[in-house]
């Protein structure tokens, strides 16, 4: 069966417009941010049980051990990535559900993402087709390598928390590009958006966060 991409009731319109009003109170600023995740359908991306809480600040299980990322975290993280400038190519690691490559692919020309379990890759490709973004490129694999054949990138954001930066993830930024990425393992991780210069690397810590592990190898 299809669901209603429409909604209604605690997945309508209202119900978003009231979780954009939170992201606001939140300190959300960017109005192109918030406009995309005014429209995004977020309760098709989460289990049919589980769709009166999609629009609530926090994270849902996806299934696989994996949770999609609570709208604050999104926003916030998107807003980051399109401060000084919108990005044209960007490279998503962790796809997850595909709800923040829905509000990327919303807002930049091309997006690649890449994700090391093969149905959330599926899944994923199958909804964003439905909700007709079709510039986005999937790849099934370990992100630690990010995706060198479509390499530089204008910014790579992450979605799963390494104990360092993964070196490929910093060669592939464009000069001038940005990386958005949160780092750390249980003792705590801080969200970091490292920005790439002619003469190497700026790192800016931004917050605490708490983000699944990031994995190598793949997953089937
Ligand atoms: N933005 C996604 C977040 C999902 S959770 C959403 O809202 O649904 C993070 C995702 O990162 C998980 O799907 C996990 O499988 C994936 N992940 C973790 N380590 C990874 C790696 N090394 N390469 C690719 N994906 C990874």
């Amino acid at each position: 069966m299809t669901r209603s991409i429409q909604g209604s009731g605690m997945t309508s319109r209202r119900t978003r417009e009231r979780m954009i009003a939170r992201l606001r109170d939140q300190g959300i600023r960017n109005n192109e941010v918030l406009a995309v995740m005014a429209e995004i359908p977020r309760h098709i991306f989460v289990d049919e049980a589980l769709e009166s809480r999609a629009y609530e600040d926090t994270a849902l299980p996806i299934g696989h051990n994996q949770t999609i990322s609570q709208p604050y975290i999104v926003a916030r993280m998107t807003e980051l990535l399109l401060e000084h400038g919108t990005p044209q190519k960007v490279l998503e690691i962790g796809t997850g559900c595909g709800y923040q490559t829905a509000v990327l692919a919303s807002l930049v020309k091309q997006v690649y993402s890449v994700e090391r379990i093969e149905p959330l890759v599926k899944k994923a490709r199958d909804l964003l087709w439905r909700l007709n973004l079709k510039t986005i490129g999937f790849k099934h694999s370990d992100g630690s390598w990010g995706w060198p054949e479509q390499a530089p990138f204008d910014a790579i954001i992450a979605a799963a928390a390494p104990a360092e930066v993964p070196p490929a993830l910093l060669e592939q930024l464009a000069v001038g590009g940005v990386l958005v990425i949160p780092v750390g393992g249980e003792a705590g991780q801080q969200l970091h958006r490292i920005t790439r210069t002619e003469q190497g690397f700026e790192d800016e810590v931004i917050e605490r966060v708490m983000f699944v592990p990031f994995l190598s190898g793949v997953s089937r």
